[in-house]
């Protein structure tokens, strides 16, 4: 087992290639998305496209919902919601059809690892796992040894001891048989974490590691202002907050 896994990527081509080539260059075969390929950025139908070509797991998020009209959009801040009436008007037919096939959770390596966009509890609600309360709680919604995920665009590894004590790490973590995990792989596309670097993770038996990539910035921010996309989504890109 050993996968690349990325989320969040939303419409950042620039980001998401490059990532893809640090991925290849790591010589890692599986790939694995935990949804919002399309919002916030200038290119959602090339996104879709390279993701379903390269990526043997693909899940929905909240923003592919949003855009296929599945969920509400009015809980979105009015940027966001921007954003995604942009996308509903630019994506292909083709887009749509594979965005509608995705599932938002999914269970993989003989149930060991979970996958979910946003949280294992009530996941068509799209909570955020932000503190290690909202961990707690979460522990407990899922049965699988490792959940993987995404949707808050902030990367972080949580290790549960059976005693129930729980530790953090920032960049990796070496895996332990008896404890449980819960990793957020961060954001390829909109990180927001104060490093504007695309961001993913590698996991195998061992080890998960946190990886990023830098990419030209400048250049998806020229794209979404051809667009005319609101300037706040572009200016955040620079500073990835
Ligand atoms: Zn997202």
């Amino acid at each position: 087992m050993k996968y690349a896994v990325i989320s969040d990527v939303h419409a950042n081509l620039d980001a998401l290639l490059a990532v893809l080539k640090d991925i290849r260059e790591k010589k890692i075969k599986k790939n694995i998305f935990l949804g919002d390929a399309v919002g916030y950025g200038p290119e959602p139908d090339e996104c879709v496209d390279v993701l379903k070509t390269e990526c043997s797991v693909m899940l929905a998020g909240n923003h592919d919902w949003a855009v296929l009209g599945l969920t509400e959009i009015e809980h979105f801040n009015p940027i966001a919601k921007e954003a995604i009436l942009w996308a509903r008007e630019k994506i292909s037919r083709e887009t749509i059809s594979i965005l509608k096939t995705l599932s938002i959770s999914k269970e993989i390596e003989d149930k060991k690892i979970l996958l979910v966009h946003s949280t294992p509890k009530e996941p068509e609600k799209w909570h955020y796992l932000l503190t290690l309360w909202d961990a707690e709680i979460n522990f407990h919604c899922f049965d699988n040894r490792i959940c993987l995920l995404g949707h808050s665009h902030y990367p972080l590894i949580i290790e549960r001891l059976p005693s129930g004590e729980m530790s953090t790490h920032r960049n990796s973590a070496k895996l332990s048989a008896e404890n449980r995990y819960i990793v957020n792989v961060g954001s390829v596309g909109q990180p927001r974490d104060g490093d504007p670097r695309a961001c993913y993770a590698i996991i195998d038996e061992e080890f998960v590691n946190i990886y990023r990539v830098q990419y030209d910035v400048e250049k998806t921010q020229g794209k979404m202002r051809s667009y005319g996309l609101p300037e706040p989504l572009i200016e955040r890109l620079k500073r990835g907050l």
